[in-house]
C-alpha cells in the first residue's frame, strides 16, 4: 500500500472555507480554503499544478517552489484522487492560461500550505464528464464512477426531485408515513421477491411491488391523506427504464373525486420538474382520452411534439375486395396506417429497413405503403388492388397530398397500433417532424376498467382495485368491458411518469370485479380477504397515484438508462457488481430458514 511510504496530515485546525464550485473571479484576493480528490497534475518545470475536484466542480491549483517549498515538494508525490486539503490566496490565471468553459477558469488557488489526507489507488478509468470505460467496468468500479459529474448531477436532481415533493406534500396537509418492506404477495402483475420465514418454516414474506393495499388500509385506518417515497421491489426483466427495485412517489386520499387527485398530481410534477429542471408546465395539463390516444398515436404513452398521426382505415375496408386487407377485417382486426406528408427523403431503401426491423422486432407480418408522386400519382405494390372509391375514401380520412408516404397495418388492433406508433416516434425524430417545443405534459384519462387478456379472460388494464366510474356501476353486471375505470397517466414526452386511479371503497363491488377477472369467491377471499374486510369496517372514497422517482430523475437529466440515476444499480442479469451481490449463504444459514438449494442445473 503506498501509504506505507508516504507521509499523511491530519486536517488538524484547517477548515474547509469554499466548496470548489462556489470560486469564482470575485473572491480574488482572498485566502481560502478547499478540500477534494486530485482530479489531474501536471508538472511544467518547477511549477506543479494540480486540478482539485469535489463534488461541485474544479479549480486549479498552483505550487510554486518559491512560495512554499514544503508544500510543492509534497505536491510532486500527488496522484489522480488522491484527497487533499489546501490554504491558499485566491490569484487572477496568466492570460493563456484562462478557461473559460469553467466557472474558477480565470482563477487559480496559490498553494501555501497543502495537507495530504490520503492516497489512493490508481483509478480504473478517468474521472471526467464522459467515460469511454465499458458499463460493466463503470458498475464495478462505482465509487469511481460515482465522482463524475453526470451522477453528482443525478443524485442532485434526485435529492431536489424529493424536496419538493416532501414540500408541496406536506403545504397540501399529506403525512410522510412508512409501510413494511416485509409483506404479503400483492398482486401487481409482477413476479414477488420472497423472503423465507424463519419462524414460520415454509412460509414467505414478499417485498411489496407497491404499497398499494397498505397505503389504502391507511386511507380506511382514518389517515386521510399519505405519501411516501416508496421501495418497491418486483422480480422482471431487466430493461433500460426496469429496475429490480425502484423507489415510487405514492400516495393516497381521502374522501376525493378523480379532480381533486389530478389536481395533487398536477401540483407535484409541475413542482417536481422546476425544482429539478427548471422546466415550468402550465395548468391544467392538457388531457387526452385513451381512446384518442390510441386513435392518433397508437399508444397510452404518445409523446404529442410529434406531428405525425395515424388514421384508421377499417371501415374502408371492410367492404374492399382486397383480400389481404378485407380478410383481417373480417376476422376481427383493423387497417390503421401512419400518414408521412412530404416524405420525399424516405428512400425505397429506408422503406426496406424499416419493414425488416417491425417485422423482426414487433411480428409485423408486412409493411404495406403507397408513395404519392409529386404528379399525385399513387406507387406502391398495393395500387392495383384499390379501387377508385377506396382511393378516395384514403384521401379524404388521411388528408394525404403529393409527397405523401403512408405505411398500413391490416392487423389484430393492439399489434397494429404498437408497430405504427413505433414508426411514428422513429420517423418523427428522424425527420424531424416535431413540433418545437422541448417538454410534453400529457394526462391520459378515461381508461376502460378491463382488457381481454390472451385466453380471452377478463383481466384489469392498471390493476385490480380501480374503481369504476361511479355511473357504469350497473354496467358490471349488463356489460363489463364497456365499465369506464377511473385510471388516470402522466406521461412526459412519451414516457409514462405515473399513474393512478380512485379505489373500490365498496366491499361488493370490489368483489364483483375480482370474480369478472376469475376469481371464485373462495379464491378472491383468501388472497384478499383481508382487504374485503377492511372495506366493511367504514371505509371513505379513496384516491391517489404513484408516480416512477427514477424515472423521473432519468427525465429531468436526460439519461437514457436508469442505471445512470440511480447510485448503486443492478445489471441487466439483476447483479450488484461492487457489492457482489446476489451472493452465496453459508449453509447454516439456510438450515435456520428450513431450505435446502438444489444444486444449479449446470448451464449448457
Ligand atoms: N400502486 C399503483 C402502481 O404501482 C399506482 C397507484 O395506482 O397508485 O402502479
Amino acid at each position: 500500500m503506498t501509504s506505507e511510504t508516504i507521509r499523511l496530515d491530519a486536517m488538524g485546525s484547517l477548515r474547509r472555507s469554499h466548496l470548489c464550485g462556489e470560486i469564482g473571479n470575485d473572491s480574488v484576493g482572498q485566502e481560502v480554503v478547499l478540500a477534494g480528490w486530485v482530479n489531474r497534475r501536471r508538472d511544467h518545470g518547477g511549477v506543479i499544478f494540480v486540478d482539485l475536484r469535489d463534488r461541485t466542480g474544479i479549480v486549479q491549483l498552483v505550487f510554486k517552489p518559491e512560495v512554499q517549498q514544503a508544500a510543492h515538494e509534497r505536491a510532486g508525490l500527488l496522484r489522480n484522487e488522491y484527497v487533499l486539503m489546501v490554504r491558499g490566496v485566491l490569484e487572477n490565471r496568466a492570460d493563456d492560461a484562462i478557461n473559460d468553459k469553467m466557472k474558477s477558469g480565470r482563477v487559480e488557488v496559490n498553494v501555501a500550505e497543502l495537507r495530504l489526507l490520503n492516497t489512493a489507488t490508481p483509478p480504473p478509468f478517468v474521472i471526467e464528464e464522459e467515460s469511454d470505460a465499458e458499463e460493466s467496468t463503470r458498475l464495478r468500479h462505482r465509487i469511481h464512477d460515482l465522482r463524475r459529474p453526470p451522477l453528482q448531477r443525478a443524485i442532485e436532481v434526485r435529492h431536489k426531485l424529493a424536496r419538493a415533493v416532501r414540500k408541496t406534500l406536506d403545504g397540501l396537509g399529506f403525512l410522510e408515513i412508512e409501510t413494511p418492506i416485509l409483506t404479503r404477495s400483492s398482486p401487481e402483475g409482477a413476479r414477488d421477491f420472497l423472503v423465507p420465514a424463519r419462524l414460520q418454516p415454509g412460509s414467505f414474506y414478499a417485498l411489496p411491488q407497491s404499497p398499494q393495499i397498505m397505503k389504502q388500509l391507511l386511507m380506511i385506518g382514518g389517515c386521510d391523506r399519505y405519501y411516501q417515497l416508496a421501495r418497491c421491489f418486483r422480480d422482471e426483466e431487466l430493461r433500460a427504464d426496469r429496475q429490480l427495485e425502484f423507489t415510487q412517489v405514492d400516495l393516497e386520499m381521502s374522501f376525493v373525486g378523480v379532480e381533486d387527485v389530478l389536481e395533487v398530481l398536477e401540483e407535484v410534477t409541475q413542482a417536481g420538474c422546476a425544482a429539478a429542471a427548471g422546466v415550468q408546465f402550465e395548468r391544467p395539463f392538457r388531457r387526452i382520452s385513451y381512446k384518442e390516444a390510441m386513435a392518433r398515436y397508437g399508444s397510452d404513452k404518445p409523446d404529442t411534439r410529434i406531428t405525425l398521426e395515424l388514421c384508421d382505415l377499417t371501415e374502408v375496408f371492410a367492404t374492399s375486395e382486397f383480400k389481404a386487407f378485407r380478410s383481417n377485417v373480417d376476422a376481427g382486426g383493423v387497417v390503421k396506417c401512419l400518414h408521412v406528408p412530404d416524405a420525399k427523403a424516405l428512400s425505397r431503401g429506408d422503406i426496406d429497413r424499416l419493414e425488416k426491423l417491425v417485422r423482426k422486432e414487433l411480428g409485423a407480418k408486412g409493411l404495406g405503403w403507397i408513395r404519392i408522386g409529386d404528379d399525385g400519382e399513387w406507387k406502391s405494390p398495393i395500387t392495383k388492388f384499390l379501387s377508385n372509391e377506396e382511393r378516395e375514401a384514403i384521401t379524404k380520412v388521411t388528408g394525404l397530398s403529393p409527397g405523401s408516404l403512408l405505411f398500413f397495418q391490416a392487423d389484430e388492433e393492439g399489434r397494429a397500433n404498437a408497430i405504427l406508433s413505433r414508426l411514428r416516434v422513429d420517423l418523427g425524430l428522424r425527420l424531424g417532424r416535431t413540433d418545437g417545443r422541448e417538454w410534453d405534459v400529457l394526462l391520459v384519462v378515461d381508461f376502460p376498467l378491463f382488457e381481454r387478456d390472451a385466453e380471452g379472460q377478463l383481466s384489469y388494464v392498471h390493476q385490480p382495485f380501480v374503481a369504476p366510474l361511479e355511473e357504469d356501476i350497473p354496467l358490471l353486471d349488463s356489460d363489463p368491458e364497456a365499465v369506464r375505470g377511473t385510471h388516470y397517466d402522466v406521461v412526459i414526452n412519451g414516457t409514462e411518469l405515473g399513474s393512478g386511479s380512485l379505489r373500490n371503497h365498496r366491499s361488493d363491488v370490489q368483489l364483483k370485479i375480482l370474480e369478472l377477472m376469475g376469481y371464485t369467491r373462495e379464491r378472491a377471499i383468501d388472497s384478499f380477504g383481508y382487504l374485503l374486510e377492511a372495506l366493511e369496517t367504514g371505509a371513505p372514497p379513496h384516491g391517489g397515484f404513484a408516480f416512477g422517482f427514477d424515472r423521473w430523475a432519468m427525465l429531468m437529466t436526460g439519461a437514457e438508462s436508469l442505471r445512470e440515476v440511480i447510485p448503486f444499480p443492478k445489471t441487466q442479469r439483476g447483479q450488484d457488481l461492487l457489492m457482489r451481490a446476489p451472493g452465496g449463504v453459508e449453509d447454516n444459514q439456510l438450515e435456520d430458514l428450513s431450505i435446502r438449494v438444489r444444486k444449479p442445473k449446470p448451464s449448457a
